[in-house]
């Protein structure tokens, strides 16, 4: 499991800035040509509230252009379009097929704004609209009749049902794509994306509270002499067997990373270099003190690492892992199995 904070939150949502704007423009379109309609029969009241609206669209168009708060746009919109649906729905002059608009509301609800708000919004409106519809008909027979009733009420639970089972699974999917371009297929790490999202995240915090960042490069001693001699597969299982190894040994809010072939990355929060040593040291020891069986040889490996600080060693991903790279090389020059500061 990839524990990020606030990396759920991060999920980038362009489908529904593109349906909100589909929306918008219907809405316009739609808000004018309604409005020309009401006006011809005298209903003025509807006809202003739905000019309002398409003027409202179109404002509302330009503004999600460069918005970062697409969530609260989405809800500035639906609020006042449910609502005047609600108002031509309780008109004495609009005619009952008004009411075939409830249908929209479970499906444009949950696309917009999720499962969550989008059945609550649902909930809402279609309660007040069942509301006015028996209040406006509940005494014609010919309205009241089961055979009316039951079509409109078992529709409309199916369109809630399926937008909102529709909606959970989408959710899911979004979440389960994210987490694999995020994480490496072998070990389970995250990779070097997840890393810089990280990255950034803990460098606003070290900028706000000054705490010490570091960052540990490690790479696998002689580690192609296990595939040439045993085979990929236990060259496989070495690097699993060592991503455990890492994972065990770090704090929950450290983050260990691959970052290609044996290279591996520690991003230790509130650590400055001296500490990350002590780290490094006590993976570099565990690793060296057991051997593991790959098809049935004991195999003891030996890592080495080159350790940066935010700050002294440069300021962005890039120059400490650079930085920390130089050290890596230093550590292999001098003899491998050793952590270089
Ligand atoms: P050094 O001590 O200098 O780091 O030597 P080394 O052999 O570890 O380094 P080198 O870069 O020469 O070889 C790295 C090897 O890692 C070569 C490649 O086949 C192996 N490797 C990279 N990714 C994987 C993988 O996903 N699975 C397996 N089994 N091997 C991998
Ligand atoms: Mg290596
Ligand atoms: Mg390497």
């Amino acid at each position: 499991m990839l524990t990020q904070p606030g990396y759920q939150q991060h999920l980038a949502r362009p489908y529904r800035k593109a349906l909100l704007n589909a929306l918008l423009i219907i809405t316009f379109f739609s808000g004018l040509l309604f409005a020309w309609i009401n006006f011809g029969r005298h209903n003025y009241v509807v006809a202003i509230v739905e000019l309002f609206m398409a003027g409202y669209s179109m404002a509302l168009l330009f503004i999600i252009r460069e918005t970062q708060r697409l969530e609260f746009w989405a809800m500035a919109y639906l609020f006042p379009f449910f609502t005047i649906m609600m108002v031509a729905m309780a008109s004495p002059q609009s005619t009952a097929n008004i009411f075939i608009w409830i249908f929209l509301i479970p499906i444009v609800a949950h696309l917009l704004v999720g499962r969550v708000k989008g059945l609550g919004l649902t909930l809402l409106y279609i309660g007040i609209a069942s509301a006015i519809f028996f209040h406006r008909f509940g005494h014609d027979p010919d309205m009241m009749q089961p055979v009316i009733l039951a079509n409109i009420g078992v529709l409309t639970l199916c369109l809630i049902a399926f937008s909102h089972v529709y909606e959970i699974t989408r959710e899911q999917t979004e979440q389960r794509l994210t987490q694999q371009a995020h994480s490496d297929p072998l070990t389970q790490l995250p990779n070097r994306a997840h890393l810089q999202g990280r990255f950034d995240l803990e460098r606003l915090r070290h900028q706000r509270q000054g705490t010490p960042l570091s960052l540990v490069l490690l790479d696998l001693d002689f580690f192609k002499r296990i595939n040439d001699t045993l085979g990929h597969a236990a060259g496989d299982k070495a690097l699993q067997y060592f991503a455990n190894l890492m994972r065990t040994a770090v704090r929950q809010t450290d983050l260990v990373a691959r970052l290609g072939g044996e290279e591996f990355c520690l991003l230790l929060p509130e650590t400055d270099a001296e500490q990350a040593r002590l780290v490094a040291e006590k993976i570099r020891h565990k690793l060296a003190r057991a051997a593991i069986d790959l098809e049935g040889t004991p195999v003891t490996m030996t890592v080495s690492g080159g350790i940066a600080q935010l700050g002294a060693d440069g300021d962005t991903l890039d120059a400490m892992t650079r930085n920390a790279d130089e050290k890596l090389y230093e550590a292999k020059a001098t003899g491998r199995n050793r952590i270089v500061n």
